[in-house]
């Protein structure tokens, strides 16, 4: 039978995985999640002959059951090709005792690009499948990676648009550089007189628009979302637990059916969900650390059953993680609910409600594979520089967040599996907050004069990602108020 997938809140209504790429969200405001998880099919030894494309193909066949071979080749191919600095993808560097994988690689040097790189190429095959003509407009509000990550991917796409609104003074000037140079013809980069929030609300009002979808059809548009809780961005992730365990078992560091720990920085709770996901495919995993900063609210969770985020704030040097309502957290609770979605349901009314929830004893016995960890600021720095002084490998802010709670994690634990850190970010896209841990003074204003310094000290060449955008011409300059949103858009599909 071929797998199909409905909401966490909802289980009667059934979808294709096309149908679910292309929904993104439920109606009911659940998340898509399949009915079953499938079981690796492959021996370890015969995964082990494969490269990342192929072992990509292995784990998305089983998910995304109405496209072709050739159509899911196809997809794969065009998103990890040379986009990435490296044939391997997703390198597994061994430094000191612990395995880095390294997911930074692509075009915006953070993990985001491993599922925005193929996310548009699913989104597009999806829509042809289900007789779609119309020409997806994707709408964005960013903080600043996620925007450039979907731009990165969506750029010269066929019948594709892509429009991203940012806070024009609530970005990093490398994430700014990184979007406003971006290039493709149908790419559209606007700057808004307002935070993030503001970009957020006035993306979400666009999109429950009445008359505006009314016009957009009209023209042969219709709009859709790349953000993290679509699962065609959850899945692609499976693939690179099973290609570092795939790579450890061909380096002989470990033997067939040996466990291995994995040690997430999480934010929204996408990127550990796959590895949830990897493990409960028959991957053998041990322990998943889940690895927070000052904004701990999942740590708590671990810790107490409650999820809480009722609490200030912080803003920290892992940006990328300062989230407080992870939303595809959503998805966990459904699975150790044991798939009950008036549970579900239930849970998440009072998340929204009151911003919080408890849950129940037999859902915390099903939580036993999850650890919680959490690191502040000053032990993320310290993690960055311990690092450096004993093996001279330089990691970025999120990263280190990781290693800190790993290394708590094996002092408080008798744990002797082998440890595979994911690496989210190359140090190149922090580079001032990772100089000032390592300790060096005099830190130039400039994103190009530190990483200068940084491939100094770590020498690692500046990746050409950094490079572009040091040299490249600035093609999107537009900015405009809150309230004009909608009449950028209009302007830009030509729908006055
Ligand atoms: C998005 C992001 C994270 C958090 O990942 P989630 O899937 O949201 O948990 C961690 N590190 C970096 C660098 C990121 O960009």
């Amino acid at each position: 039978m071929n797998l199909m997938y409905h909401s966490t809140r909802e289980s009667s209504k059934h979808v294709t995985a096309s149908q679910a790429i292309l929904q993104g969200l439920s109606p009911d405001g659940g998340l898509f999640v399949p009915t079953s998880f499938p079981k690796l099919a492959r021996p370890i030894e015969e995964l082990a002959t494969m490269n990342y494309r192929e072992l990509a193909y292995e784990v998305l066949k089983l998910y995304l059951t109405d496209y072709s071979e050739e159509e899911l080749k196809d997809c794969i191919s065009k998103a990890y090709d040379e986009k990435f600095d490296t044939p391997d993808i997703a390198p597994l560097k061994k430094i000191g005792n612990l395995n880095y994988l390294e997911l930074f690689h692509g075009a915006t040097i953070a993990f985001k690009d491993m599922a925005l790189s193929i996310l548009p190429h699913l989104l597009t095959k999806a829509a042809k499948k289900n007789n779609i003509t119309d020409e997806i407009v994707i709408l964005t509000a960013t903080s600043g990676d996620t925007g450039k990550a979907a731009l990165a991917g969506f750029a010269d796409v066929e019948g594709t648009k892509i429009i991203v609104f940012y806070p024009k003074d609530g970005v990093s000037s490398v994430q700014e550089k990184q979007m406003v140079t971006q290039k493709g013809d149908n790419t559209y980069v606007i700057g808004i007189h307002g935070n993030f929030d503001d970009a957020q609300t006035g993306v979400k009002t666009i999109f429950s628009d009445l008359d505006l979808q009314e016009k957009m059809k009209k023209a042969g548009y219709r709009f859709s979302s790349a953000n993290s809780i679509n699962i065609g961005r959850l899945l692609p992730q499976i693939v690179y637990y099973v290609h570092s365990y795939v790579e450890l078992y061909r380096r002989k560091e470990i033997s067939k059916g040996e466990k291995i720990n994995f040690v997430v920085p999480t934010g929204n709770f996408g990127n550990i969900l796959a590895a949830y996901y990897a493990k409960e495919m028959g991957l053998p995993i041990g322990k998943l650390i889940c690895a927070s900063n000052d904004n701990k609210v999942l740590f708590d969770f671990f810790q107490t059953g409650v999820y809480d985020r009722n609490r200030e704030f912080i803003l920290t040097i892992s940006p990328s993680m300062d989230i407080l309502i992870s939303s595809n957290l959503e998805r966990l609770i459904y699975h150790i609910a044991g798939n009950d979605t008036d549970k579900t349901t239930e849970l998440m009314n009072s998340l929204r409600t009151s911003g919080r929830y408890e849950i129940t004893p037999d859902m915390r016995d099903n939580l036993k594979s999850f650890v919680g960890g959490y690191a502040d600021i000053k032990e993320t720095k310290e993690a960055i520089n311990k690092v450096y002084n004993d093996t001279g490998y330089v990691i970025d802010t999120h990263t280190a967040v990781a290693v800190s709670v790993c290394e708590k994690y094996l002092q408080e634990n008798e744990d002797n599996l082998k440890t595979v850190i994911v690496s989210t970010a190359s140090p190149y896209k922090f580079a001032e907050s990772v100089l000032d841990a390592i300790g060096k003074k005099d830190i130039p204003e400039d994103d190009y004069e530190q990483a200068k310094i940084l491939r100094e000290i770590s020498g690692v060449t500046i990746p050409s990602a950094m490079e572009e955008i040091h040299s490249a011409q600035v093609r999107h300059k537009k900015v405009c108020e809150t309230d004009k949103m909608r009449a950028q858009v209009e302007e830009i599909l030509k729908i006055i």
